[in-house]
């Protein structure tokens, strides 16, 4: 009869990939809560207790077997019998709608109830794998009783104690199996060096920023122990650190100006961007910033790579051109304010040495994962001050919000509805607001119940 957690925080846990979602419903008072406080070991914060969150639908992180995913606790069903059938419906809804698995709980001591036959109807309509749970099996006699529940028709019920923990390792672990197949999980170890793309139209001083990070900084020629490094990169150390250049053989060459058209060399930075994680825009301080400078930008943004915005040339930059350039990117950067910016000279070397912690900036934020706790309670917050405009007389709610994935980050929003790209473009303005997000694009997508 232990209170201890089932499981221990793990730090090896894999981190990339959309977290799959499993929601626990039952009648109340079969112990969801108790289940979901099990399942997290009460390690985050307790998202009841602020004000105007109601228990329905409050997610929480999880983890089991190095594998993250995300519990609903979806509140009770109210078996008020007028509006039972539509309070079950809308239960359901949300869980076909949030759900890649749903854990229905049931009370042993109590067996199925009327209540607990119509959800398995409105489940069964879900398609969703369901397991059966039968709660508060605190011993082996109660756990008889679970046979009960094969008159649910969801197959075998899984009798477990969410007060004392009996069962619920098994538990978890066909939580697990139901779940949809994990991405691949890269090997262990140590990874490689981190992949820097260096793009930009002709001219901008990517050859010349190269040969002088690679000079003042230590080249590295031969293959590094561990790391396997295709012929056309090139391993620099910069910072003490060492870094992939990707794709620079044709830097080195020189061929890029000479195969000359803007085709080429837009092709050229699509395969340099789509082998890198973080790129470094060169954009000619002494020149105005043009139509083929901001599609080099949007190819970077659309690839969904970390982005280090450098001025090249800034020792041509004099006072006038100075005030030109500030309102130059307030016009011309304004989509991308987040973008990280560094005024370099590759010819002289000045503030070259900015660029490294850049990247590191860029690449923290790229891989930047947001508690579900902090986002929820965060966007609760602000869908409170300020709410969805009314539309028709109705207005879209926001149910709740949960991070897919890293690399660059990725959100989506459970809602009651389609949102106003308007106000999607003001949640993501805040969501920068509050966790920052420096020089990664980061995606915000919307999941509307039907
Ligand atoms: P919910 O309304 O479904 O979320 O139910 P709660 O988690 O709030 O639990 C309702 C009551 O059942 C609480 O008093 C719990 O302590 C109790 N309970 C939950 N799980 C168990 C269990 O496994 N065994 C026993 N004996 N009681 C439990
Ligand atoms: P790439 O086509 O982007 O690889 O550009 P290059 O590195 O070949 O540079 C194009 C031209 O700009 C060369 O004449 C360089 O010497 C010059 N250049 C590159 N960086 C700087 C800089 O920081 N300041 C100045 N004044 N010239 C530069």
């Amino acid at each position: 009869m232990s209170e201890a957690p089932i499981f221990e925080v793990d730090e090896t846990v894999d981190d990339t990939g959309p977290a799959p979602v499993v929601a626990v419903v039952g009648r109340p008072n079969v112990g969801k809560s108790t289940l979901v406080n099990r399942i997290i070991g009460r390690r985050q914060a307790v998202v009841e207790d602020v004000p105007g969150v109601t228990r329905d639908r409050v997610p929480y992180d999880a983890q089991w077997n190095g594998r993250r995913f995300t519990v609903v606790d979806t509140g009770g069903w109210e078996p008020d019998a007028k509006d039972r059938a539509a309070a079950i419906a809308n239960q359901a809804e949300i869980a076909v709608q949030t759900a890649d698995v749903v854990v229905f709980v049931v009370d042993v001591t109590v067996g199925p109830t009327d209540v607990d036959e119509a959800a398995v109807k409105m489940l069964r309509r879900s398609h969703k794998p369901v397991i059966l749970v039968a709660n508060k099996a605190d011993n082996q006699s109660l756990e008889m009783e679970a046979v009960s529940l094969w008159s649910l028709g969801l197959g075998e019920p899984h009798p477990i104690s969410a007060l004392h923990g009996r069962g619920s390792g098994d538990l978890l672990d066909d939580i697990l199996n139901a779940l949809p197949t994990p991405p691949p999980i890269v090997e262990g170890g140590p990874r490689g060096p981190r992949r820097v793309a260096l793009v930009g139209r002709p001219n901008v001083g990517k050859s010349s920023l190269l040969n002088r990070v690679s000079k003042e900084e230590r080249a590295v020629v031969d293959s590094v122990a561990g790391t396997t490094v295709d012929p056309v990169d090139s391993l620099v150390e910069m910072d003490g650190e060492l870094w992939q250049f990707v794709d620079t053989a044709g830097l080195r060459k020189r061929v890029n100006q000479a195969s000359g058209t803007e085709y080429y060399a837009s092709l050229r930075t699509a395969g340099a961007v789509e082998a890198a994680e973080v790129a470094v825009v060169l954009l000619d301080s002494a020149e105005v910033i043009s139509e083929q400078d901001q599609r080099v930008l949007t190819q970077v943004v659309d690839a969904g790579r970390a982005l280090v915005i450098a001025f090249n040339k800034w020792d041509l930059v004099d006072a006038d051109r100075r005030i030109f350039l500030d309102k130059e990117i307030d016009r011309e950067l304004k989509r991308i304010p987040w973008a990280i910016r560094v005024n370099i000279s590759a010819k002289t070397g000045r503030a070259v040495d900015k660029l490294a912690p850049a990247l590191r900036k860029a690449l923290a934020s790229w891989e930047q994962r947001v508690p579900t706790g902090a986002l929820n309670q965060w966007l609760t917050t602000l869908t409170q001050a300020t709410p969805h405009p009314v539309r028709g007389g109705r207005a879209p709610r926001i149910l709740f919000a949960t991070q897919a994935g890293v690399a660059p980050p990725r959100f989506v929003l459970f809602t009651t509805g389609p949102l106003d790209a308007g106000y999607q473009r003001f949640i993501e303005r805040k969501l920068r607001e509050e966790f920052g997000f420096e020089g990664s694009p980061i995606e915000v997508s919307v999941k509307p119940r039907k």
